[in-house]
């Protein structure tokens, strides 16, 4: 006989993004909600004010990469409504101090990931060396160069034309198969280690225009 976990059940479940089975999952502790745990741990958190909390990434895949998430429970972009413009444009401008404190020369970039894997809304701030021992994979390395990685100002401009974020998940997904190339020349790469050699050589400092 086949045993299923609660677990294995939520996992299903959160990816859905409704909010009673992510409490539920958050309560039985699965994975996809870590960011519910680390947001309250003093280790991770940066700051926070009235509305959001920064947290750092557990498994950075750049020299610097926080997630800004709000304080109000809301599991993904699809949740979102107009009436949440303004915490956007709060959660954006958090994310930009906090780039700024990290290293004011270095180029960043603000955004989401389309179909993301963890629940609860966050916005990941992050430099654009990609200079992580955690970047390990295809999946890591086009889930933050190709347009899986969907811009913050993006966001907030569907949301306020359209009143809502929708995404085909299907046609994400293919982009994080697609061929390694590097985010600043387009070089293309077989391998991650090759990749990495060759992105350490670009300078990704915010006077450079290359990016
Ligand atoms: P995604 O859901 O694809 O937008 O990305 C989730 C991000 O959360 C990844 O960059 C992970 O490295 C990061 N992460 C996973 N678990 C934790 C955790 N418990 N605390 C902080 N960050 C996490
Ligand atoms: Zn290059």
């Amino acid at each position: 006989m086949r045993i299923v976990t609660c677990a294995a059940n939520f996992q299903v479940k959160s990816k859905a993004g409704n909010v009673r089975e992510i409490i539920m999952a958050a309560r039985f502790g699965h994975w996809s909600t870590g960011l519910l745990t680390s947001m309250n741990d003093p280790e991770m958190v940066v700051e926070s004010d009235d509305k959001v909390v920064v947290i750092k990434d557990k498994y950075p895949k750049a020299k610097y990469h926080f997630l800004v998430l709000p304080k109000e429970q809301i599991p993904s972009l699809k949740a979102l409504k107009p009436s949440q413009i303004d915490l956007l444009n709060h959660m954006h401008k958090i994310g930009k101090e906090i780039a700024f404190r990290a290293d004011k020369d270095l180029r960043f970039r603000l955004g989401y990931h389309a179909v993301p894997s963890m629940s609860h809304l966050h916005l990941h701030v992050i430099s654009q060396d990609f200079n992580s021992p955690c970047l390990k994979t295809k999946k890591h390395w086009n889930s933050f160069t190709t347009k899986y990685f969907v811009d913050s100002e993006d966001v907030i401009k569907a949301i306020s034309s359209n009143g809502k974020w929708s995404v085909d998940s299907e046609k994400y997904s293919d982009l994080l198969k697609k061929d390694l190339r590097c985010h600043i020349c387009d070089e293309s790469f077989s391998t991650i280690p090759s990749l990495k050699g060759h992105i350490v050589l670009h300078d990704v400092s915010v006077s450079k225009k290359s990016l």
